[in-house]
């Protein structure tokens, strides 16, 4: 009985129980759900690359993955936290598990990233699932649509992934030649478009990159992308 009581309890108020992260105990409730030490180590990106947007340590000014690339089809990339171990945590629980807090916490903090760099937008659309539909929540098609209804911004399906090989674990060079041809461009009106695109992580930018060319080989004209997390190179 007192499971069954204790499950109820959960369902109702997780946030007011334990941290989403570790499970420790929230001494004070505040609206992040995350208890101080795990709270301490979100680090939020604030001295973003141009670019992909990743956070320049050091005081570098310029970052070698951008140096690197041949051609970046897209304007710039933002993303909101360094992918480390929590926001890592986040994001792998939204997508197994769909917590509607926790999503609503991750679209927040998209939300106020998007409204910083106060653009200008035809339509959002987001980087298509690579993985099996019913297994997991597809948070970039779930924050765009977040972002969709909160803007009224129509929200267009622009591709889909004809790919299913996971991108985890693989290094450069495999991610380039892995997202070549992963996606495809579903017809419909993208032309002289200002589009938002969607995605959790930005890892390489190869993902990105490839969405773009796509969007912008039929007609879009400046591509912006918005992700959660970014990770960190040395
Ligand atoms: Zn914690
Ligand atoms: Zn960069």
């Amino acid at each position: 009985m007192k499971n069954i009581f204790n499950y109820i309890s959960n369902l109702l108020f997780p946030q007011k129980l334990k941290c989403i992260v570790c499970k420790n105990e929230l001494c004070n409730s505040n609206n992040m759900y995350l208890c101080k030490n795990c709270f301490n180590n979100v680090f939020y990106i604030k001295n973003p690359c141009p670019t992909c947007g990743d956070e320049m340590l050091n005081g570098n000014t310029y970052c070698l993955n951008c140096k690197n690339r041949a051609v970046t089809y897209f304007k710039f990339n933002r993303s909101v936290f360094v992918y480390n171990n929590v926001a890592k945590n986040l994001i792998t629980r939204a997508k197994f598990r769909g917590e509607k807090y926790l999503v609503a916490f991750l679209f927040d903090e998209l939300y106020k990233l998007y409204i910083n760099l106060n653009l200008s937008i035809d339509l959002i659309t987001y980087v298509p699932s690579k993985t099996n539909k019913d297994r997991f929540y597809n948070i970039p098609e779930l924050l765009a649509k977040k972002l969709s209804d909160k803007t009224a911004i129509p929200l267009i399906k622009t591709l889909e992934c004809i790919k299913t090989d996971e991108q985890k674990n693989k290094d450069f060079t495999s991610r380039q030649i892995n997202v070549k041809n992963a996606f495809k461009f579903i017809n419909c009106d993208v032309k002289y478009k200002n589009i938002l695109l969607i995605d959790d992580i930005y890892t390489t930018g190869a993902t990105i990159n490839e969405c773009s060319k796509l969007l912008k080989t039929h007609g879009a004209q400046t591509i912006y992308a918005l992700t959660l997390a970014h990770t960190l190179k040395k």
